[in-house]
């Protein structure tokens, strides 16, 4: 069966040429790790998300993990997060030593439910880690104030929601820091591994910039065990080369968003709701009770498809035993319903187009009666 829409594609796209010139010009500089594309791209990155500093580090999992542990989280605290995420969110908490406690999702928003973590908080709670999943901000106004009730740290994930804004403010400036992937899939891309975390506090920063590459205050000397998490100079210039059409490839993200909402107005299908202007569609994912039915439909029409995600967090085998609680019945059901169509900028309306008629083309099959 042929392939029409693909679910994304990460082949050379238009930038191919000035990506090779970036890529030449750093291999004749001779200078590959902490040198000036780095600190160029820390400068322009923390212009574009309107913070004071970024740090770039080794990926979005490091991001996390060294804000928190900057942070001085480690072994006893408990950190809280959402069930439904990239489970590198939960693994970046234990990489610290700390101990990830769940908090549901709201069903509306799919992101983490402000009652919920206000229920989970415990005398042992140090931190917050929201995640603006699939580049919805989540409800930062309710959690920033619990936050402040209980003097938590907060720390926003902000890995699927580049230059996304919440209530019209950046996410990333509502936590003492904010951490983002470079993963090659998220809104901005390199052609590998790479992160950074931001933040408006130039103590942190400094932490952090030490924390990244081994702990050293000066050449060979380690005050602290640190790790070995830089992002290198070739992404950096990467990077900075896709940075100024970031903005452009977001507004093509929410057009791209708005045509499948009015396409898809009376699917058989849920569409959740946008919460929020700042959305920046890194996904655009529908709920659907007969997931597996609908997405062998798209597949007959050559439609990709992808569950982000499939297995809540807290029941990954990964963490059993320390998933605590093992069980958030909203994330439960959205990750049996979830179901991500293909959105990316460089996705053409006809595409669109087709993806949307071949979802309304869907009937479900008859449901086997309750037991
Ligand atoms: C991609 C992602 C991460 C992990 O980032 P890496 O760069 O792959 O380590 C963490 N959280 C979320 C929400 C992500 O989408």
């Amino acid at each position: 069966m042929t392939v029409r829409v693909p679910f994304m594609t990460l082949e050379p796209r238009g930038d191919e040429p000035a990506i090779r010139a970036e890529i030449d010009r750093v291999i004749r500089s001779g200078w590959f790790i902490l040198g000036p594309e780095l600190e160029a791209f820390e400068v322009e990155f923390a212009t574009a998300t309107g913070s004071a500093f970024a740090v770039g580090v080794g990926s979005g999992t490091d991001a996390i993990a060294l804000a928190l542990r900057a942070l001085g989280i480690g072994p006893g605290d408990e950190v809280i997060t959402t069930p439904l995420s990239a489970a590198y969110t939960a693994l970046a908490i234990l990489h610290t030593g700390a101990t990830p406690v769940f908090a549901d999702i709201d069903p509306i928003r799919l992101t983490i439910d402000p009652a919920a973590v206000e229920a989970a908080v415990t005398p042992r709670t140090a931190a917050i880690v929201p995640v603006h999943l699939y580049g919805q901000p989540a409800d930062m106004p309710r959690l920033q104030a619990l936050a402040d009730r209980h003097g938590l740290a907060m720390v926003e994930d902000c890995c699927q929601a580049h230059l996304a804004t919440c209530g019209g403010r950046p996410v990333g400036s509502f936590g003492i820091a904010a951490a983002y992937s470079f993963y090659p899939t998220k809104n901005l891309g390199a052609l590998g591994d790479a992160g950074a975390v931001t933040t408006d506090d130039a103590s942190l920063a400094a932490k952090l910039r030490r924390l990244r590459n081994g702990g050293q205050s000066d050449r060979y000397h380690h005050v602290e065990p640190g790790w070995n998490s830089r992002l290198d100079e070739i992404q950096a210039a990467v990077l900075r080369a896709r940075l100024p059409f970031l903005a452009g490839r977001n507004a093509r993200r929410r057009a791209l968003a708005a045509r499948y909402r009015r396409a898809l107005a009376g699917a058989p299908v849920i569409v959740p709701s946008e919460c929020d202007a700042g959305h920046v569609y890194h996904l655009f994912p529908i709920l659907s009770r007969q997931r597996e039915a609908l997405t062998a439909h798209l597949q007959q029409a050559g439609i990709g498809t992808l569950v982000h995600y499939p297995v809540p967090i807290p029941r990954q085998p990964a963490l059993a035993g320390i998933a605590r609680p093992e069980s958030c019945p909203v994330a439960d059901r959205v990750c049996s319903e979830v179901l991500s169509l293909p959105l990316h900028p460089d996705l053409t309306d006809t595409d669109a187009d087709l993806v949307a008629s071949a979802v309304r083309s869907f009937t479900a099959p008859a449901q086997a009666p309750a037991s």
